[in-house]
């Protein structure tokens, strides 16, 4: 282990910055837990009382983040066990495990992750865990507990009244209301703010979306955040609820499958970060519907969100809108081996793989406010060192074996 004022010299066959630069032959020194200098391997050399690590063949790439996970949970794919699973657990208990899915990550590359609500806020516990040393993981950020309507997403009917899960979500009706699930999420501790705005919908043949938040009730929530500070995060599905959460102040929609040229705009206008979840959606064709537990209704509707998401990435990419790389892992997606996809799947979709890398290092980092997701001097050593070039093919960042990660300027054993 590395003291606080102990040196690392990594020396790489390539050293890719995050940024969309890619160095041959380059050392990146580092220095306590953050990056001290980068640069070509004969302008650092060795300098005095270094640990040097030597990998000429390798690359080395900030440490990876993904964007949009639920540490809560199992990855459990059939409804009804993922709600009788729940109703098992206690709140500790939910982030003892979760403690184990966090460590799994960051041994898969991923030195930071986003958690998108989980009930009781136990993810807040987790973070608080990990910062504090009691537990080896991410560096995580955690919304505490979703925002949503009474009966809305994450508030749905059918949990029976012994059962301990029943805040997924907090319910809020009504601007005020609104404004204080802020207050009360914040004061849990919370590091950002997530709301529930426009959902998925298949009671009308050809409509996929509905807004469920008011407009006052975004604007409200997202002027409550903002005033102290803090960003907002919504869970989407498309079109005019879609329109309707970015032009009211949300930061950075998730999954927004359903996108048109005007909610493209509008998130160039507002600089709103895009978080498009591409691998949980094609996870559910691993699976029947009868697998799944869901409805022909529901089923349609994740197949018609499978057609427009490839369309709607194409478009964002083209834009210059900023996109992130988030999984969703935790609903059908195991916490670990399986995060990297969502890069791969960037890749299907349009972007290079040094775009998809830039997407889960320096985007995600901007949009997680985090110091780390660039290899540049001031910037915290999460690093992955990866035993072949991403750049070319992006499925080594799939076999664990290949990396050796680094948090802070230390080892992950
Ligand atoms: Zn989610």
């Amino acid at each position: 282990m590395s003291g606080a004022g102990a040196r690392l010299l990594i020396r790489a066959g390539r050293v890719v910055t995050g940024t969309g630069a890619v160095l041959e032959g380059a050392s990146v020194l580092v220095e306590g837990e953050r990056i001290a200098a980068v640069g070509r391997s004969a302008d650092i050399g060795t300098p005095d009382g270094v640990r040097a690590v030597d990998a000429p063949g390798q690359t080395l790439i900030p440490g990876l983040i993904d964007a949009h996970v639920h540490l809560a949970y199992s990855g459990i794919p059939h409804k009804r066990a993922f709600r009788a699973e729940l109703a098992e657990l206690s709140y500790p208990a939910v982030a003892l495990r979760a403690a184990g899915y966090a460590r799994n990550s960051l041994r898969h590359g991923f030195t930071a992750l986003r958690d998108m609500h989980a009930p009781g806020g136990a993810i807040i516990d987790l973070r608080r865990a990990i910062d504090a040393g009691h537990v080896e993981g991410p560096r995580i950020k955690a919304c505490g507990r979703g925002l949503s309507v009474t009966g809305g997403h994450m508030d749905q009917p059918g949990w029976a009244d012994h059962a301990e899960f029943r805040d997924l979500t907090r319910p809020c009706d009504g601007p005020v209301a609104f404004r204080q699930g802020v207050r009360e999420e914040i004061k849990r501790g919370a590091d950002f703010i997530k709301l529930n705005t426009c959902v998925s919908f298949w009671k009308k043949p050809g409509v996929w979306c509905r807004q469920e938040m008011t407009n006052e009730e975004i604007a409200a929530a997202c002027d409550e955040a903002h005033m102290q500070g803090y960003t907002v995060a919504a869970h989407t599905s498309g079109d005019e609820g879609l329109a309707n959460t970015i032009i009211h102040g949300v930061d950075c929609v998730e999954h927004a499958h359903f996108c048109d040229e005007r909610i493209i705009e509008l998130m160039v206008k507002h600089g709103t970060y895009y978080v498009p979840t591409l691998l949980v959606n094609e996870r559910n064709f691993d699976f029947s519907p009868q697998e799944q537990g869901v409805s022909p209704g529901a089923w349609a509707w994740l197949n018609a969100a499978r057609e427009a998401k490839w369309k709607s990435l194409t478009m964002a990419r083209k834009a210059g809108v900023r996109i992130c790389s988030g999984t969703d892992a935790g609903f059908m997606l195991e916490h670990g081996p399986v995060n990297w996809k969502e890069l791969a799947l960037l890749v299907q979709g349009g972007l290079t793989p040094l775009e998809a890398i830039t997407a889960a290092t320096a985007t995600n980092a901007d949009l997680l406010g985090l110091e780390a997701g660039r290899v540049a001097p001031g910037r915290l050593a999460d690093l992955v060192l990866v035993d072949g070039d991403p750049t070319v093919d992006i499925a080594v960042l799939g076999e664990v074996g290949r990396l050796r990660v680094f948090k802070g300027g230390k080892d992950v054993v």
